[in-house]
C-alpha cells in the first residue's frame, strides 16, 4: 500500500501531536520518518467517498485555550466517527457518492429516507467539524479584518457586541449543538444556534463561523463552565479564514 501525500501529512501531524503532548519519548528523527504510531493507526481513513481532513496544526497548538487531549479526542475520535458513519450510510446508494455533503444537507428530502437521519447527524458532524478546525488557528484571535469586520460592525454595532451576543446564544443552547454566525436567506448576518449536528445549510443559511458547544468540545478542560470556554475561544479564532468564508457566502 502506498501512502498518498495527505495520508503522510496526516500521520506526521498525528505523530508530532503525540510527542508534543508528552505521550511518547520519540526523537526528532522519528518525527521526520513519520512512522505510524498506534495512535495514528486508529485514525486511519475508513473506506468510502468521504475523508477525515487532517488537523491543520498540532494537537497542542491551541493551548492554553483548547487542550491537546480535547483536540485529539475531538478530531481523531468524534470527527472520525462522523466520517465513518457517513461512509457506511451511503455505501448502498452509489449515486450519493458524487453528491457533496453540503448539497445533501441543503435538501435532506432528496436523501433516501432510511439513511436521512444518519446523513443529517453524521454529514452535519463531518461538515461542521471540517469548518471548525479551519476557523481556528494558533495565530488566531485579535480583531477581524476585511469585509467580515465591516459587516459585523454594520450588523451588530461593534465586534464586542457581536461577541457578547454570540456567547450568550452559545451559552443558552440547551444540550448539544452549535452557535453560528450565518448569512441568512435575506442576505443579512444573523446569530443562530442548531441542535446536535444540524447544519445551517438545512435552514437555508450559510454558516460563516460556528462554535461547537457539545460537552466533548470543552469538558476535559472547562468541565461544566461552557461560558468560560466560549469566552476563551475568541483567542484562537482565525479571522482570515472566516473572512474567506464570508466572501464565498456573498460571492
Ligand atoms: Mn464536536
Amino acid at each position: 500500500m502506498t501512502l498518498k501525500r495527505r495520508d503522510f501529512l496526516y500521520l506526521l501531524t498525528a505523530s508530532v501531536g503525540a510527542i508534543t503532548a508528552g505521550a511518547c519519548q520519540a526523537s526528532g528523527n522519528n518525527v521526520a520518518q513519520a512512522s505510524p504510531s498506534p495512535k495514528s493507526t486508529k485514525v486511519a481513513q475508513t473506506p468510502g467517498p468521504f475523508t477525515l481532513p487532517p488537523l491543520p496544526y498540532e494537537y497542542n497548538a491551541l493551548e492554553p485555550h483548547i487542550d491537546a487531549r480535547t483536540m485529539q479526542f475531538h478530531h481523531d475520535k468524534h470527527h472520525a466517527a462522523y466520517v465513518k458513519n457517513l461512509n457506511d450510510s451511503v455505501s448502498k446508494y452509489p449515486d450519493l457518492k458524487n453528491v457533496t455533503v453540503e448539497n445533501m444537507l441543503k435538501d435532506l428530502s432528496k436523501v433516501p429516507e432510511d439513511i436521512r437521519t444518519t446523513v443529517r447527524n453524521n454529514g452535519g458532524g463531518h461538515l461542521n467539524h471540517s469548518m471548525f478546525w479551519e476557523i481556528m488557528s494558533p495565530k488566531g484571535g485579535g480583531e477581524p479584518t476585511g469585509a467580515i469586520a465591516a459587516a459585523i460592525k454594520q450588523s451588530f454595532g461593534s465586534v464586542d457586541d457581536f461577541k457578547a451576543k454570540f456567547n450568550d446564544a452559545g451559552a443558552k443552547r440547551f444540550g448539544s449543538g452549535w452557535v453560528w454566525l450565518v448569512r441568512n436567506k435575506a442576505g443579512k448576518l444573523e446569530i443562530t444556534t442548531t441542535g446536535n449536528q444540524d447544519s445551517p445549510f438545512s435552514d437555508g443559511n450559510y454558516p460563516i463561523m460556528g462554535n461547537d458547544v457539545w460537552e466533548h468540545a470543552y469538558y476535559l478542560k472547562y468541565q461544566n463552565l461552557r461560558a468560560d470556554y466560549l469566552k476563551a475561544w475568541w483567542n484562537v479564532v482565525n479571522w482570515a479564514e472566516i473572512n474567506k468564508r464570508y466572501e464565498k457566502a456573498i460571492g
